[in-house]
Order: C-alpha cells, then structure tokens, then sequence
C-alpha cells in the first residue's frame, strides 16, 4: 500500500479499480516506403480495418447490453470503414504512390471530411465528425495503441490522467467514473469544475500519477483529506467503505435542504442560481432561482465542428424548456486558456490565460461571435435569456461586444426573425482592470456576476491551472474581499444584479462574508445548493454583517480561514 498526497476539489471518497487514461494524438506525416513492400504494407491496412472493426463490434454489443442507442454512431462508423470509395482510394495511394498505411488513411479520410464539412445540409456536415473518428481509429490502430476513451467503459473505473481536457469532461460517463485523479489542475481549474457539478471526488495535483498507479490496481480516493491510496490493504478498504457510508449519510442529512427557500435565519431572501455546462435536462433546476452561468462552451467541445446557428438556438431551448420561465445568464464562447477546441487552430501563445482568450478571440472572429449571437437572440424570443461577456478588461470590450449585438439583432430584425429587444446585456468581471473601474462599468451594462475563479487568478498572478503554486491561489485573500466589497457596493448602489459565478459563489464559507457585504444573489454548481441553504438558515443578516467587518480588516487569507472555520462550528454545535 501506498499513500500520495494531492489536492482534494471535489469532496467524497471512491474505491475502485485505475483506468489510466490518455488521449491520443493521432499525427501523421507524409512518409513513403521503397518498392516491393506493397504487399506487405496492403496487409498491415488490411488487419487494422478488420482489428478497428472487432473494437466497433466489441463498442457495439456492449451499448446494446445497457440498451444505449449510441450504438448506432458506431454501426455507422463499421458503415464508413467499409465504404468502398474509401477503401479503393486508400488501396490506390498505397500501391500506387507508396503512402505508407497511416498516411494513405490520413489522405483519404480529410480529403472526404474536407468534402462533407462544406456541405449545406448540417446533418451531413456532422458527418464529417463521424469520418474523422474512424480516421483516428484506423490510424490509432496501426500505430499499435490501445483504445482509450471516457465516453464508454465497460466497468466503474478511477480515471487516473495527467490532466482531463474541457473536452474528454464533456463526454465522460459519468454512470462509469467513481473517481479522479490527475497530475495537474487545482481547486478551479476545468476539471475540478466538472467533476464537482458531476460530484464525482476528485483529488488533483498528484504528481507522476500516471507513471505510478498501473491500470486494473485497486485504489482509494480520499477526495476529503486529498489521499490517494494505491494498493490499499484489506483493513484500508473496510475503513473507507465504512467512512464513504457515513459521508453518504451526512451528505443525506444536508440534502432535505434542497427544497427549502434560500432564506437567511433573520429572513431575508437570497437568489441562488445554478452553474450549468450542458443542455441535459436535470433536478437542480427545481431547486434554484435563475441559471447564472450557461457555460456555452460544451457545445463547441462536444462537437468536431464549428456548431452552426441552428445548433445552438435548439440547444439554448432545450436549457430554456430546463429552466422553466427562469432567467438564464448565457455567457459567450470563453475559449482559450486550457479551454482549445480540436477543429480550431489558435496560434501558439506563451501565456494563453494573457492571450487572446473568451471575448477577446470573439471580437477578433466576428464570424463565430455572430453565429453565436444571432443563436442566444432567435433563442431569447422563446425564454428569458441575460447575455454576459467572459473576460471584459476595458470599457472598449464593453461597447465592442455590444455593437456585435446591435449588428446581429439588425440582420436578424432585417431577416423578420424574433428576439427580445431588451435583452439584458451584462459582463463576467474576472480582471482587476474592470474591477477596478466598475464604478464606470456599471453605467454600460445591465448586469454583472464576478469570475472569481479567475479575478484571484489575475489579481493574485497565479496561474489557476499550476498546482505547484496552489498556496499562492487565494480566494479568501484580504485582496479578494476587499475587490468584491468594492462591486458589491457599486452594483447595490447603482440598483444593478450583481452575482458571483466562480466557485466562491457555491462555498458557504465565502458566503457568509459576501453576505455580509451586500450580496444577494449567488451562482454555483448544482451540487452546492443544499450546503448552501443550509449554511443560509444558520445565520441573521446582522451576524453576516458582523463577520464581515471582522473579516475585511484581516491581514492574511490563514487569519481569514481560520476565524471562518471557527464561526461555522460555533453555528453546527448551536444547530446539533
Ligand atoms: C470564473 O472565472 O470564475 C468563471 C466562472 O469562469 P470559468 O471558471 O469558466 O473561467
Ligand atoms: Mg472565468
């Protein structure tokens, strides 16, 4: 048995067996091979599309044992593999021009994706996605890798990865993963978002996990204290099965919080909203006020194209069916940083998270902005929907965003199509540089809700994604409050909504200060909801108040945690 240490971001404890998991790349490059090889080079194409096709069998028969009618994709992909005009054209460039196998594949596959991508009718255009996939089989297969994939396993699992990419997040079957563990990543990187809004324990920050953990290996993850065991004994595993059971429990205990009314013990209303990064109809929605976060992304990541207007616009309605008459704050694409889309190439940067990122990159495509927009405008016709840039630095984003509103409302006013002329339009204050000036912000826009996962990214320049420096990451810093008293204040006295979105906005901890200081709407991952009403019935407006005072003359972000700490089981042992 073994013990390492991490980063524990998204609580609970699994005990399970490792999948270690890496994506792959599947570059190619143009290579040829000497004469007389042919027979043997047409042999190696041959035992990769039978070996591809047994995967697809294998794929298939296990979807249709769980009655999972994702089965089909696959049949369609046997369909794609033996498709003759592939096939002749991978045999021609092989006998033919002497390509080897891979390349041939490479040629044949993007020369057809190429064709089907530029088709006008979207259903055949996805299929070009479908044609790239069978692509990275083949190729995969004849550079000899195993299959590794998060979207179909066979058994619960503990994804052991160097770090889970936004885009293997977003197709993970979440029925499959017990836990998370990864090398890298801290308490906001992507991955501990994901797996905290799934409730999935996670504990990141795990160095070398993937060169120490083998696959099949039973493993435990504390994802309370940040342990992870490897090979744990006998007496380890009764101890934690016993300790996941008791968490359960108490997890239960909070949990009847979920249908009661966000309200402070002295009474007063608190609107909690949800975090929400998918159109998938879910329960959180019942419990909340608005949604604060429509994290756009998912719908570029999930696809192996640009999503096209008519993508999205039925995507958003799905979210507005979801939320039920409940506002929906829609925050624009925020791609860049660790967030890349594979279809997408970025020119390479060395400081992505101060690059051209979220906003930035929207401005500067005003093909893919529009799209979106004009999308988020057909879909507010049918839902109330508040529109919200990621990553604002100036008061020019501002106006830049919304003249790209203005331009897509006219096309869509000039084409006869509905939207809501009065959409709300907001930003994510997530750099100092706005937060600094909101007193001059507030006058541009109707809303705001702070990114604090990266406004303490910026402010404390520390990269959220490094988990060597995950000390120097500090939410509760005196520097933080004193920001957010300062937006708070602002927006109250201006009479605009001001929120937080960022994983502050879900910590009852935090809450208990911003409370204090005037806040009274909050956003956060559907999983927080009933801790936070909970937290909410502890406490008076006046007690809120008076944390606050004490808090926002602290000099260190220990001094800060700690007094928390003590308030809340000061309230738990009153409560018990
Ligand atoms: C944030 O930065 O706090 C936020 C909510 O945005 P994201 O985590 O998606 O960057
Ligand atoms: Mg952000």
């Amino acid at each position: 048995m073994r013990l390492i240490k991490g980063k524990p971001v998204s609580h609970g404890y699994a005990i399970g067996n490792v999948y270690i998991y890496k994506s792959f790349s599947c570059d190619t490059f143009e290579s040829y091979f000497e004469k007389d090889q042919e027979c043997g080079r047409i042999e190696q194409y041959e035992k990769a599309v039978e070996l591809a096709n047994e995967e697809l069998d294998e794929m298939i028969s296990l979807l249709q044992d769980n009655n999972d009618d994702k089965y089909k994709i696959f049949v369609a992909h046997q369909e794609i593999l033996h498709d003759e005009e592939i096939d002749e054209q991978i045999r021609n460039l092989i006998l033919t021009n002497h390509a080897m196998p891979d390349y041939a594949v490479d040629k044949t596959f993007s020369f057809f994706a190429v064709i089907l991508s530029k088709a006008k009718d979207p259903l055949i255009a996805a299929r070009a996605a479908d044609l790239r996939d069978v692509r990275n089989r083949l190729i995969r297969v004849l550079h000899g890798e195993k299959e590794k994939n998060l979207s179909i396993l066979a058994n619960d699992v503990i994804v052991v990865a160097h770090d889970l990419l936004p885009s293997d997040t977003a197709t993970l079957d979440r029925t499959r993963v017990l836990g998370i563990v990864t090398e890298v990543g801290g308490e906001t990187s992507h991955s501990a978002i994901i797996a905290r809004g799934y409730k999935i324990p996670a504990v990141l920050g795990v160095p070398e996990a993937t060169a120490i953990f083998s696959d099949g290996e039973k493993c435990i993850v504390d994802a309370i204290e940040g342990t992870v065991y490897m090979r744990p004994n006998d007496t380890t595993i009764q101890t934690f099965t016993e300790k996941h059971a008791q968490y359960l429990k108490e997890l239960q205990e909070v949990e009847k919080y979920l249908t009661t009314e966000p309200k402070l013990a002295s009474g007063e209303r608190i609107s909690l909203g949800i975090n929400v990064a998918s159109a998938e109809a879910s329960d959180e929605y019942k419990y909340c006020d608005f949604v604060g976060l429509l994290r756009t992304e998912f719908l570029y990541m999930q696809s192996d194209t640009l999503p096209s207007e008519d993508v999205q616009y039925k995507s958003y309605l799905s979210v507005i069916r979801n939320a039920k008459g409940k506002p929906i704050t829609l925050r624009t694409l925020d791609i860049g940083g660790d967030k890349t889309l594979k279809y997408l190439e970025l020119p390479h940067e060395d400081n992505p998270f101060l690059g051209k990122r979220a906003l930035r990159l929207c401005l500067d495509n005003p093909g893919i902005f529009n799209t979106q927009l004009r999308a988020a405008l057909r879909a507010s016709a049918e839902g109330e929907i508040w529109l919200m840039f990621p990553m604002v630095g100036t008061i020019d984003d501002i106006r830049n965003a919304r003249k790209a509103v203005e331009h897509a409302k006219a096309e869509l006013y000039n084409e006869g199509i509905p939207y809501d002329e009065n959409i709300k339009i907001g930003i994510m204050i997530e750099i100092p540089a706005i937060a600094q000036i909101c007193d001059l912000a507030v006058k541009e826009v109707d809303f705001a809700s702070v990114g604090t996962n990266d406004l303490t990214q910026y402010t404390h320049a520390v990269d959220r994604m490094n988990s060597s420096i995950t000390d120097y990451y500090q939410s509760f810093s005196p520097a933080m409050f004193r920001l957010l008293e300062n937006i708070i204040s602002t927006f109250n006295k201006a009479g605009k909504p001001i929120s937080i979105c960022g994983e502050m906005g879900g910590d009852p901890l935090a809450m208990l200060v911003l409370v204090g200081l005037g806040l009274r709407k909050t956003s956060m991952s559907g999983s927080n909801i009933a801790k936070m009403k909970h937290m909410l019935s502890c406490f008076s407006l006046q007690e809120t108040k008076e944390i606050a005072s004490k808090v926002i003359n602290m000099a260190t972000q220990q001094e800060i945690l700690e007094f928390l700490n003590e308030v809340l089981i000061r309230a738990k042992s009153k409560t018990d």
